[in-house]
This record gives C-alpha cells, sequence and structure tokens, in this order.
C-alpha cells in the first residue's frame, strides 16, 4: 500500500518528464518518492478531497470546474472557445480565457492572475479560494498563503509545535499538538512515518532539519489527505519508539542505538515495553541524570507497572444490545470499573483506561494510548451473543488474518513498532495470559468457559504488550441481561484479573 503517492500526481510528474527529455527524467526517476506534490487538499467538516494543481508561467491554478463540484451540483455550463459559464444554487459564474476579471450574477470580481485553459481544462489562480469561493457557496474558506490546502466551514485544524533534546544515546522528540490526534506508525523508504488520523493538521511550519548524529529531518506532509509526520533518521539501523500521550495531544518519539534502552535514557515515560526486555517498569533503575526538558508528566504512582483496561465500543458505537435494552458499551464501562477497582486495591498496579464515559475511541487511538503507558498487559472487554445459556465468558488472544502477515518484518533487527504488526511479538505472552485469565474467570465466576481462541481481534492488533480480549455473554435481544449487570458476577471477573496479572508478574 503506497499511500505516499497518487495516480494523479504520478501523471502530472510522468507527462513533465516527456516534455523536460529523458536526461532529466532520469534524475526525477531517482528524486524520493516522498517529494512534494502537486496535490491540493480541501478539508471539509467530515471529509477531504484532492485536486491535483498545474503551473503555468510560475503560477499555480486549479481546475474550476472540480472545485465547484466540491461544494454542490453545477447546474449546468456553457463552454465556449473563449468564455466558460456555470450556474451553481442559484450563481451564474462567468469566467473568460486570460482574463482575471470573473463575473458572479451582476457583480465583477477580479483575481491575481488571469483564468487560464491549460490542457483543455479551465483553470483558476489559486487565490479564487479565498477571494471568489467563500462567496459563491456561502461558506467560510481559510487558506495559508503557499500552502496546499485549505479548511472548509469553520473547521479548525490542529497546529503543533516540536521539540528535540538529546539523550545520552539518542534523541527525544516531543511534539505537542492543539487539539487530540491518532498515532499509527509505519516505515517506507529507511524514514519512520507516523499517520496522525483524519483530523486536518496546519503546520506552522513543515519541515524540521537537525544537526543530530540520531535525527535529520522531521517533516509534515498531508498532500494525499493523511496528515502525517516524516522522520528522517541520520542513520540506518536506529530504533524508533514513539508514543501518545496526554489525552492524545502529545507524541513522544524516541530514537535510540540499538541495544540502549528509552528507560535508562530518561525517567519517564519508559518505552521499554516494546524492546523485548519483560516487565521494564520494574527493572528500571532510578536515574540519578538531570530529566531532559519537554517529557509529558504522568499520572501520580506512574512508576507502578500499567495495566490497560479497555471498554469496548463507546458513543455512537453501541455495540450488542440486550433483550432489556443493556447496551454493550455500558456493560463494558461496569466490567473495567469493577476490574479497576480490584486492580487498585492491590497496591500494586496502576490502571490506564482507554475510555472514559460514553465517548467514540478509535481503534488507533486506544493503541496509542495503550502504548504510551507501556503496560505490562492490555485488557479489552466485550460483551455479545454466545447462544442461550447465560452468563458465559470467553477470552481471546490476537491471531492475524491472513498466514502471510506472519511474515518477518522487512527489518527484523530494528524494533521499530509498526502498528500493523506490533502485537506478532507479543502472541507467546499474550496467548499464556489468555490462558490464565479463563482459567481464573472459571475459578471465581464458576462459570463453565471454554479454551481461549485465537482471532484476528482488531483492538488487539497494534497493542505492544501481552493483549486480550474478554467477552461476556450473552448479550443479545433474545437474552435477559441481568445475569451480566449482576454485582457479584462482575466483582468475580474483577477478581480473575487480578489473578492473571498476578499470575503474569510472577511467573515469566
Ligand atoms: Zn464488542
Amino acid at each position: 500500500m503506497n499511500f505516499l503517492v497518487t495516480k494523479n500526481s504520478r501523471k502530472v510528474r510522468s507527462s513533465r518528464w516527456l516534455a523536460l527529455g529523458a536526461a532529466i527524467g532520469i534524475i526525477l526517476l531517482t528524486a524520493p518518492r516522498l517529494a512534494r506534490s502537486d496535490n491540493f487538499v480541501f478539508y471539509f467538516p467530515k471529509s477531504h478531497s484532492i485536486l491535483v494543481t498545474k503551473r503555468y508561467g510560475g503560477v499555480q491554478y486549479l481546475p474550476v470546474l472540480k472545485i465547484l463540484n466540491l461544494f454542490g451540483q453545477v447546474g449546468g455550463q456553457k463552454k465556449k472557445r473563449k468564455s466558460l459559464e456555470v450556474w451553481l444554487n442559484s450563481t451564474h459564474i462567468q469566467f473568460r480565457q486570460n482574463n482575471p476579471n470573473v463575473r458572479l450574477n451582476h457583480s465583477r470580481l477580479r483575481l491575481q492572475q488571469p483564468v487560464r485553459v491549460i490542457d483543455g481544462e479551465w483553470m483558476v489562480p489559486v487565490d479564487f479560494v479565498t477571494s471568489i469561493l467563500p462567496t459563491i457557496v456561502n461558506q467560510t474558506v481559510e487558506y495559508q498563503q503557499g500552502e496546499n490546502r485549505i479548511f472548509v466551514g469553520g473547521l479548525r485544524p490542529n497546529s503543533f509545535t516540536l521539540h528535540m533534546t538529546p539523550l545520552q544515546e539518542g534523541a527525544q522528540l516531543t511534539i505537542q499538538f492543539t487539539g487530540p490526534v491518532n498515532l499509527r506508525t509505519a516505515a517506507q523508504n529507511g524514514k519512520w512515518i507516523l499517520y496522525l488520523g483524519s483530523h486536518p493538521v496546519e503546520p506552522l511550519q513543515s519541515e524540521f532539519q537537525f544537526h543530530n548524529p540520531y535525527v535529520a529531518q522531521v517533516k509534515f506532509d498531508d498532500h494525499d489527505g493523511q496528515p502525517k509526520l516524516i522522520v528522517t533518521p541520520a542513520e540506518p539501523g536506529l530504533d524508533f519508539f514513539p508514543k501518545l500521550g496526554e489525552g492524545a495531544k502529545v507524541i513522544v518519539a524516541n530514537i535510540l542505538t540499538p541495544g540502549a534502552t528509552a528507560a535508562a535514557q530518561v525517567p519517564a515515560p519508559s518505552a521499554a515495553a516494546i524492546s523485548s526486555t519483560p516487565q521494564p517498569a520494574q527493572a528500571t533503575p532510578p536515574t540519578p541524570s538531570p530529566a531532559p526538558a519537554a517529557i509529558p508528566a504522568l499520572a501520580p504512582n506512574s512508576s507502578l507497572p500499567a495495566v490497560v483496561l479497555d471498554a469496548g465500543h463507546g458513543g455512537t458505537d453501541i455495540g450488542a444490545q440486550g433483550k432489556d435494552g443493556l447496551l454493550e458499551k455500558n456493560l463494558t464501562l461496569q466490567l473495567v470499573a469493577q476490574a479497576q477497582k480490584a486492580l487498585e486495591a492491590t497496591g500494586k498496579y496502576r490502571v490506564v483506561l482507554t475510555r472514559n464515559g460514553d465517548v467514540n475511541v478509535g481503534f488507533d487511538q486506544r493503541a496509542a494510548e495503550a502504548n504510551f503507558a507501556s503496560p505490562i498487559a492490555f485488557i479489552s472487554f466485550h460483551a455479545g451473543d454466545m447462544g442461550p445459556s447465560t452468563p458465559r465468558v470467553m477470552v481471546y488472544s490476537y491471531r492475524p488474518s491472513s498466514p502471510l502477515a506472519m511474515a518477518p518484518e522487512p527489518d527484523a533487527k530494528s524494533i521499530f513498532v509498526n502498528w500493523d504488526r506490533v502485537q506478532l511479538r507479543y502472541m507467546g505472552q499474550s496467548s499464556r495470559l489468555a490462558v490464565d485469565l479463563q482459567r481464573d474467570l472459571e475459578r471465581t465466576t464458576k462459570v463453565a468457559t471454554t479454551p481461549p481462541m485465537e482471532v484476528p481481534v482488531k483492538v488487539l492488533e497494534s497493542i505492544a504488550a501481552p493483549a486480550v480480549a474478554i467477552e461476556v455473554g450473552s448479550l443479545d435481544p433474545n437474552s435477559n441481561s441481568s445475569a451480566l449487570t449482576n454485582p457479584p458476577f462482575q466483582k468475580e471477573i474483577g477478581a480473575a484479573v487480578v489473578a492473571a496479572i498476578e499470575q503474569l508478574q510472577g511467573g515469566q
């Protein structure tokens, strides 16, 4: 999957190669694939669209009919050799070739540059999007001069600041966003890519160069409509530990010499949960060296090992529903609360929740919050249709949907976390945790259980820790769900969670 070069931008480049001749073509062919594209992204409150720009006499142009089509049905158009008339909603718009004046009904507006017909397509200079478009579509349009993106309809993009802090054997990037982002990682051409989710980002600065032995450059890119940061390491073979925290508003990424653990470099947050060393939180010695700046503060008791509890579903995603109207999203919150209480009562663990209250949380966001905590375990709670006998409990751990996904990672030496694959490293520990948890559930709830199953559970896929899902049932339109909301039953599940975590900690 290559998100970084769209078909359209390729087409533009290839026609340019033909025009410029083979010699220059070869140079362009060897240019990095992440080169600046000619895409222009229109961000709407719930979607985005990409148009390809063209240059004419040093001026950037956009296809005007395609722009108007993004905002409504073009009611009619009359194309002549020298003029174009368009009807959109109640507006009659007239463009003239090589003329900067545009007629809107009976008024006349002026562009900074003339309208052109380029390769047979009517094109307007980019200033059209701020000088004329808002009047036609009656919506606010925000555009930062020189950028290839606009925000329509009062959409507030996130912006961010970035700091680099040198570490003993690496560097730490701290990226502070103005609003929550998602985080999904990938690697391409020796660079690390941090996908930031679908909410648009407007960078105050889009390229950061460093004179540092670990990180050479960080670049913001969204020319495919996917906001992302591209991190170029100063040399190959370094390890990369990105994490998302602080209400999903801060990304901290450690770039380290292989073998150097982040925990030894900085007091917190430790990234050692994604190395192969078990139980990083306990193994971390107190660090006497002064703390580098810009490390996000962690919750109190952050020295305790973290257990992440994930209440499935939430917000508009209600999950399953019982005969008496019990919703899975509410039941999972109850189960999480009981397990949290039981874990905290031991005084040995700190609980991190992926969801607080009745809100929608995406899989990536759950994984990002979880991985930021460097947890010793991740437990997701669900409820569903499990047939006529109730209550019942099932435990699942992760298996990829296709055996191909089990193939070794391209660079097996690197412990870079590619989020599509990270749970693969924990499958053994996860299935052991599932076996323990199932046995403990059977013991505490006295409910007959079946052996854990390995299935492609999406929410477990990107978790950098031993991870399991518990499903209780039956929650379906034909079953009475009172057995599932019964407080003793929920407490027994909490007790089983504690027992399984204790075994995980005790018996490596
Ligand atoms: Zn569910």
